[in-house]
C-alpha cells in the first residue's frame, strides 16, 4: 500500500513518563524520540473496547494478551485493503491487528518487541542456536534443517514468533507449512520471517492523566492558536457563529475552542436518520452541559425519496452528505440565520482532500454558511489529549472500539467497521440489510451484493462525493 503523508508525523514518546508526547520535549523536562508509525500516523488513543479486542485476538492465536495492564496504548489506522490498525504500547508499535473480509476475522500480526510484553504459549517455532544469527541479523527464514520445535496448532499462513531455545525472541513471520509437515520436513522453508525495523520498546505503566502532563505546554499551545483563529475569523466576518456539531470527537474539541474564544453558540446538527442512539444522546448531553441551544434538522425523508429512486449511496456515488446533511442545514441556516458562520471539526490528518482544504470556505451546495476549522492543525491525539484535559463528555461508542462516529450505514466504512455496527447495534443493522436486499432483488442484482458489501460501490467514478463534517 502506498505511504499517504498529510502532514508531519508528530508522534513522539517519553521514556521517564511512558506516555505520547507530541512534541520534542517532554513536560516533565526530557528529550522525546519519534515513534516510528506507518503515515499518515494520525494515532488515537486505544479505549478500553479496543484493548479488550486486542487482546482477545491475541489470545486466541497466541494463547496470551498483548497490552499489559497499566500501559498506556495507542492504534494508528494504516492504510490496507479493509482495515489494519497498528498497536504502540511503550513508544513502538509492538503488533497490529487486519481484518480479513473474506473470513470475517481479525488477526494478529506481531512485532518483536511484542515479546517484551507477552510470553506466547502457542504458534511459536523454537530454531537451533546455529540458525539464530541469520535469522536475528538478517532476517532469513527458519528451514527445516534449524528447526529444534514447532507448536503443533501451526497452520500454513499463520503468524508466528521465532524463538531461541532459550525462550528469546528473535523474530515474527508467517508459517509456509503446518506442524506436522514441518516436522517431517528435511528441507525447506518452514518460517517466512518478516523484515524487522529494529525499533526501541520501554514499556512502562502510566495514565492518560499522566499524557496530559506530559502535553501540557504544547496542549496550551494549540488551544490558544486555535481561540486566537477562531476570534481572527469571527471579527473578519461579522456573522452569527454556529457550531456544526456532529457528536464526534473533532467536532467536539471545536466545540469547546469556540466556546471559549466567543463564548456560547448554537450548534447545528443535521441527523440524517442513521446515527447512532448514542450519538444523539451525545448531542444533548453536551448542549445541556454547556448551555448551548441545538438547532436540529432530520434528513431522513430525503433519505428514503432519494434512495426509492438511486438505491444506497456508494463511495463513488454519496448523495447522501447532500440530501441528508448539506440541503438540510442550508435550509436550517435560512430559517434561523439567513447567513451564519459555522465551526468545523475538519482536519487535515483525516484525508487527502481535508488536507487540500482551505481553512475557511464555503461549500457551494451551502452558500449561505461560511466555514472555519479551528483545529485544522490537530492530530488525533491532540483532540483526545484535549477532550481529556477539560473532561468533556464524548461519545459512549469511542470506548467500545469505533474510531469515527457518523452515520452507521456509511458506505466508505471498511467490513471490519460495519461488523462492529452490526455486532452493537443489530436491530438497526438488520433493518438497513432488509432495505437493501429489498434493491438488490428488484435490481437484478448478484445475491451476495449486500453480504459482501458490494453495494459500497458502484463502479469506476470519482472516489469521493460532497463530505460534511
Ligand atoms: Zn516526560
Amino acid at each position: 500500500m502506498a505511504r499517504i503523508y498529510l502532514g508531519k508525523i508528530l508522534l513522539r514518546w517519553c521514556d521517564s513518563c511512558h506516555a505520547p508526547v507530541l512534541g520534542r520535549t517532554c513536560a516533565c523536562g526530557a528529550p522525546t524520540r519519534p515513534v516510528a508509525v506507518t503515515p499518515p500516523g494520525d494515532a488515537r488513543p486505544a479505549f478500553p473496547g479496543d484493548i479488550e479486542r486486542v487482546n482477545r485476538i491475541y489470545h486466541e492465536h497466541f494463547g496470551a494478551p498483548l497490552i499489559p495492564e497499566g500501559h498506556l496504548a495507542l492504534l494508528n489506522k494504516v492504510p490496507s485493503e479493509d482495515r489494519m490498525d497498528e498497536i504502540v504500547v511503550g513508544g513502538a508499535v509492538v503488533g497490529a491487528i487486519r481484518y480479513i473480509p473474506e473470513e470475517q476475522r481479525w488477526e494478529p500480526l506481531p512485532r518483536p518487541n511484542a515479546a517484551l510484553l507477552m510470553q506466547p504459549m502457542k504458534r511459536y517455532v523454537v530454531v537451533d542456536d546455529g540458525a539464530v544469527p541469520s535469522i536475528r541479523d538478517k532476517g532469513a527464514s527458519v528451514l527445516a534443517p534449524g528447526l529444534a520445535s514447532i507448536d503443533p496448532a501451526i497452520a500454513p499462513g499463520d503468524p508466528v514468533f521465532i524463538l531461541t531455545k532459550a525462550g528469546e525472541c528473535i523474530g515474527v513471520g508467517r508459517a509456509k507449512v503446518d506442524a506436522a509437515t514441518a516436522e517431517a520436513m528435511e528441507r525447506g522453508v518452514i518460517v517466512r520471517t518478516r523484515k524487522n525495523v529494529p525499533s526501541i520498546c520501554v514499556p512502562g505503566r502510566a495514565t492518560w492523566e499522566d499524557a496530559i502532563k506530559a502535553n501540557e505546554q504544547i496542549l496550551e499551545e494549540y488551544e490558544s492558536a486555535s481561540i486566537q483563529f477562531v476570534r481572527d475569523v469571527a471579527a473578519k466576518n461579522p456573522l452569527p457563529p454556529t457550531i456544526s456539531y456532529s457528536g464526534g470527537k473533532d467536532s467536539l474539541a471545536t466545540l469547546l475552542i469556540v466556546r471559549k474564544a466567543l463564548g456560547p453558540a448554537p450548534l447545528l446538527f443535521a441527523d440524517t436518520g442513521f446515527e447512532f442512539p448514542e450519538t444523539c444522546e451525545n448531542v444533548d448531553r453536551v448542549a445541556a452541559r454547556y448551555g448551548l441551544d441545538i438547532l436540529q434538522i432530520s434528513g431522513e425523508e430525503a433519505f428514503r425519496e432519494e434512495f426509492e429512486r438511486r438505491g444506497p449511496p456508494a463511495v463513488d456515488d454519496r448523495w447522501c452528505c447532500r440530501t441528508c446533511k448539506l440541503n438540510p442545514i442550508g435550509r436550517l441556516i435560512d430559517e434561523h440565520f439567513g447567513e451564519c458562520l459555522s465551526f468545523i471539526g475538519q482536519r487535515k490528518y483525516e484525508s487527502v482532500r481535508r488536507m487540500q482544504s482551505r481553512r475557511v470556505w464555503r461549500n457551494p451546495s451551502v452558500p449561505q454558511q461560511l466555514s472555519a476549522a479551528p483545529i485544522q492543525q490537530w492530530t488525533a491525539m491532540h483532540v483526545w489529549l484535549y477532550i481529556f484535559r477539560e473532561k468533556a463528555p464524548y461519545n459512549p461508542l469511542y470506548e467500545q472500539g469505533f474510531d469515527r462516529i457518523g452515520c452507521y450505514i456509511c458506505p466508505a466504512s471498511d467490513l471490519a467497521t460495519l461488523g462492529m455496527v452490526s455486532d452493537a447495534c443489530p436491530g438497526l443493522w438488520s433493518a438497513w440489510c432488509e432495505r437493501l436486499t429489498r434493491w438488490q432483488e428488484e435490481q437484478g442484482l448478484p445475491p451476495d451484493w449486500v453480504e459482501r458489501g458490494l453495494w459500497r460501490r458502484r463502479g469506476d467514478a470519482d472516489e469521493e462525493g460532497d463530505s460534511y463534517n
